[in-house]
């Protein structure tokens, strides 16, 4: 479906991805493609990219064919009043924090995949099932950048496995501590990411800020606005030789006992709070829990709900902690842009645009 040029009686809210050459952007580009309520008017790089159609500047390596409206627009820079009421944010962090920040300024509604201005207190850490209240920050930021524009931020690509899977046991029995051990996926390092002599046949138990973020984003979201959940949590985080899908191992102290099946019941049971909304992004069942010993796996579960499901098994007795589990999250699509869009399909519902 076109995308750029508005159809006469198309009234979808005209949105721009920033970084849409990277690993989130094309995620985006792909998941953007036929919109019901999002039409892409702008696809914005660095200075190396400004000029050339996309097609030309992107090295599309996603399992999707490139959108056919995409191949022959022209990347511009990130400078903000684009014609866009939304922009949708993958830059690279070295330049995210100022170019976000100018676009919210501006007065488009930043809806931004990375890290910079996560923590700031007045900005939403949103994962849209979990804590759509979050949302009541904006009018405070609102106030501080003087005007319309306001920045969403998501969380970190293994946190979103993390949250989707306490969520629910938070909600039925209060967590204590965490302790969580991640095998992230080479596209998390975005393109080119991880050179190939030090990823392959190897596991590289380092990613430079990963394990800081996943304690301090999981207490953000878990928490009401203002006030972060208390407990700790504790994270190994390494990166392995799988093209998508992070693996999240956790163990979980509740503060009110929890069997295995109990905690299956509520990761079941889990019906988020924006269930009735329509938003065209949120999977009828956002967490599967599967039966199989061997499950969830990369390859024949990073897919599931078209990416945006986090898959959980392994629920059972953990020795230490009381509770332990595996969570499949697909980093690029739940993880990062497939989570941006759900969390602005909440934005539009929510009469924030
Ligand atoms: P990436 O593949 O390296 O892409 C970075 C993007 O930023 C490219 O489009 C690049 O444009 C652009 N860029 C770089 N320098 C720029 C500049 N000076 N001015 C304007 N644009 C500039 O990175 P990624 O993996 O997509 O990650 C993007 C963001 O999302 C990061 O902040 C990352 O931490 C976060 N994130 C990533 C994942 C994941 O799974 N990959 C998950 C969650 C969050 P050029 O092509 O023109 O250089």
């Amino acid at each position: 479906m076109a995308q750029a040029t508005k159809k006469s009686g198309d009234e979808r809210v005209p949105v721009a991805v920033l970084g849409a050459t990277g690993a989130v952007g094309q995620r985006f580009v792909s998941l953007l493609d036929g919109h019901p309520w999002f039409r892409v008017t702008a696809l914005a790089a660095s200075e190396r990219s400004a000029g050339k159609p996309y097609a030309e500047a992107v090295n599309w390596f996603i399992d999707r064919p490139m959108p056919g409206w995409a191949r022959d627009m022209k990347v511009v820079p990130c400078r903000a009043g684009l014609d866009a009421r939304i922009a949708f944010s993958g830059l690279d962090a070295s330049v995210a924090g100022t170019v976000e920040e100018e676009f919210a300024r501006a007065g488009h509604a930043v809806v931004s995949n990375s890290r910079n201005h996560r923590m700031q207190a007045d900005v939403p850490l949103l994962v849209a099932e979990i804590n759509a209240d979050h949302l009541e920050l904006i009018a405070a930021q609102k106030k501080r950048l003087g005007g319309k524009g306001y920045i969403v931020t998501n969380p970190n690509c293994s946190t979103v496995g993390l949250v989707m899977a306490a969520a629910p046991i938070h909600r039925a029995f209060g967590i204590e501590r965490i302790v969580v051990a991640t095998l992230q996926a080479v596209s998390g390092a975005g393109y080119p990411g991880v050179p190939s002599l030090d990823i392959l046949d190897n596991v590289i138990p380092y990613i430079g800020g990963e394990e800081d973020k996943m304690q301090s984003e999981t207490q953000k979201i878990l928490g009401r606005p203002g006030a972060p959940a208390p407990f700790p949590v504790s994270a190994h985080c390494h990166r392995v030789h799988v093209s998508d899908g992070h693996t999240v191992a956790i163990s979980i102290k509740t503060e009110r006992p929890a069997t295995p099946e109990q905690a299956v019941g509520a990761l079941r049971g889990f019906r988020p709070a924006i269930a009735g909304l329509g938003l065209p992004s949120l999977p009828e069942h956002p967490i599967v829990v599967r039966d199989e010993p061997d499950r969830p796996q990369p390859r024949f579960d990073r897919m599931a709900g078209d990416g945006m499901v986090v898959s959980v098994g392994r629920v059972r007795p953990c020795p230490v902690l009381g509770l332990k589990m595996v969570a499949l999250v697909h980093n690029t699509i739940r993880g990062a842009a497939g989570v941006a869009i759900l969390n602005a399909e909440l934005l539009k519902a929510r009469g924030y645009l």
